[in-house]
């Protein structure tokens, strides 16, 4: 790649990190398919496929003894994994058919990745975990180095077509100082422990990644997405000194959320179990501002009773006792399918039966998952005077929004909406007639405003709630809620990043749920700017034409440029 050459890509974890690039130890070229077994021993060859499947998965165990939290789930669960009798039955099965370990090693693994996309969504971005196993296998039965991270003794740029989740759990923070993978989503395994770890991280780069070199001299911006090669060595002192005075500032910055002239804008968390609730609770979270309940019932195959919902509700409920909390109902289908819930085939998911509209087929669905959610609410002892606030996933029409709220009415619950389909912040103004509150998801806003997959490495550039056109369908929801009285919050990824709460606070948001562990950073930027600048960087992203342009409007507006 040239000199000071950039490469735009999708912005996951903000920091930035300049170093030597070192790429990670490549995958071990793959076997033909049905190889035979040299020699044509069938026993020997099981044998040496339980030899090496136990191998990879003690050092996979080991390394998560070592561990600690996600990282050490994460480990623990591909140690698991890479001995799960499903696929080792298909491996063995094909050795008896007489194919190498190796063969039979990459057949296997490559049908359960098929039926992992086929699920698609979530269980796609997992075959990175089945991918990974199956290089470690066969590098094992070769006798070959491992896969994955380098060993490096200085501080580092470490680049990848794509990590494993079991390397980036490992990443030592002090040594790779950013990483940048050539795949991968901003949702995937790895960006998820890049942002606990920490690490400033890049993912999507694109093939143009490989044109980086080991050795050569690369910054890393986390916040705006760009990797720079051979970059002005000044330039990238003062990038890197302007990170690292925003680290101090996040580890000084104490809550509650507010601007510098003290306007107050509330901090809530994204959790998916009460787990995590309890997690958010000891940081800076003042509440949640989104419980994903599908995620709790990912792998039911029957609908939970309302019971169980309840209790397992209550986990999350206990974390903030006297706190918001905004549930939403079930977004089942899309990337999160239930198979209680949604349809078992359909064409394209993303505009299918999904949210909301898994209700209209499946009588009586909302109204005990609703029940469940008020029940939650005595189980966990709640004080009745705390906000419980329930929404609805994928909200389109007036009809839809007057349906929830009246159920969610009779049960004593504070209605809302996700405002995250472009029909929704058209409507805005009439859906705050009959809801109290609405919170924009601009993960799908987005998806949806550009026509373009969320989950497609291929289109970030489009994806990107920067974008004006998401901007001005944000804007729109909160003059509604303006007029109406109505609070708007944000719960999409957009509020994670600290730049941009700025400007969606600029815009009139009231409250930001993100991350846990994104919320400092935010608060710690939002301390920076007062509400008139933030109404400025607001009208700066409005008018620019594109994405790039609205971050360097607001970058120059607030001095940050
Ligand atoms: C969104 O779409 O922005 C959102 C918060 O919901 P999810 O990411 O769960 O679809
Ligand atoms: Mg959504």
């Amino acid at each position: 790649m040239s000199p000071s050459a950039a490469l735009k890509a999708t912005a996951v974890v903000p920091g930035v990190g300049y170093a030597p690039a070192v790429w990670a130890r490549p995958r071990p070229a793959l076997p033909q398919e049905g190889t035979p077994i040299p020699g044509g021993d069938v026993d020997a060859e099981i044998e040496r496929f339980r030899t090496a499947t136990t191998a990879v998965s003690e050092r996979l165990a080991a390394r998560a003894n070592r561990a600690e939290g996600s990282a050490a789930e994460v480990l623990l669960a591909t140690s698991k994994l890479t001995l799960d009798r499903g696929w080792h039955r298909a491996a063995v099965k094909k050795i008896k058919g007489g194919e190498s370990a190796d063969a039979a090693t990459m057949s296997a693994i490559e049908k359960f990745v098929e039926m992992f996309k086929a699920a698609g969504g979530v269980m796609a971005e997992r075959t990175t975990d089945l991918e990974d196993i199956r290089d470690r296998v066969i590098a094992e039965l070769r006798g070959e180095e491992e896969p994955g991270l380098p060993a490096v003794a200085a501080p580092s740029v470490l680049l990848a077509d794509d990590l494993s989740p079991a390397d980036t759990a490992t990443l030592d923070p002090d040594l790779f100082v950013a990483m940048v993978t050539a795949l991968g989503g901003p949702t995937s395994h790895t960006a998820i422990i890049a942002r606990q770890l920490g690490v400033p991280c890049v993912v999507a780069a694109g093939a143009g990644l490989r044109d980086i070199a080991s050795g050569a001299m690369t910054l890393v911006d986390g916040a705006s997405g760009t990797v720079t090669v051979d970059p002005d060595p000044e330039v990238a002192a003062a990038a890197v000194a302007e990170a690292a005075r925003m680290a101090d500032k996040i580890a000084a910055w104490e809550g509650p959320g507010r601007t510098a002239d003290g306007d107050r804008v509330q901090l809530l968390a994204n959790v998916g179990d009460g787990n995590a609730a309890r997690i958010a609770a000891q940081g800076a979270a003042e509440g949640i501002g989104l419980f994903r309940t599908e995620l709790c019932f990912l792998s039911a195959a029957t609908e939970p009773t309302v019971e169980n919902q309840a209790d397992i509700y209550a986990t999350v409920l206990k974390a903030f006792p006297e706190q918001k909390i905004v549930l939403r109902t079930l977004d089942a289908g899309s990337d999160k399918p239930l198979a209680f819930a949604n349809l078992e085939h359909e064409d394209n998911p993303a505009l299918g039966v999904r949210g909301l509209r898994i209700s209209r087929s499946n009588s009586g669905l909302m109204e005990r998952q609703l029940d469940a959610i008020a029940l939650a609410g005595t189980k966990a002892g709640r004080d009745p005077e705390a906000p419980t606030w329930v929404m609805a996933p994928m909200v389109a029409t007036l009809e839809e929004a007057e349906w929830f709220a009246g159920l969610c009415r009779e049960r004593g619950l504070t209605p809302g909406a996700m405002i995250e389909i472009p029909a929704a912040a058209l409507m805005s103004h009439d859906l705050m007639k009959v809801l109290d509150f609405v919170s924009i998801g601009t993960n799908d806003l987005t998806q949806y405003a550009m026509a373009a997959d969320r989950l497609s490495p291929h289109l970030a550039y489009l994806t990107d709630p920067w974008q004006p056109a998401v901007l001005r369908l944000i804007d729109m929801t909160c003059r509604s809620g303006r007029d109406s009285g109505t609070p708007v919050g944000v719960c999409g990824e957009a509020a994670a990043d600290p730049l941009l709460a700025c400007v969606l606070v600029g815009l009139g948001v009231n409250s930001l749920s993100a991350a846990a562990t994104a919320l400092s950073g935010v608060g710690a930027q939002l301390a920076e700017v007062t509400s008139e600048q933030c109404a400025a960087a607001a009208r700066a992203a409005l008018n620019a034409s594109d994405a790039d342009g609205a971050r360097a409007a607001v970058r120059e507006v607030l001095g940050l440029a």
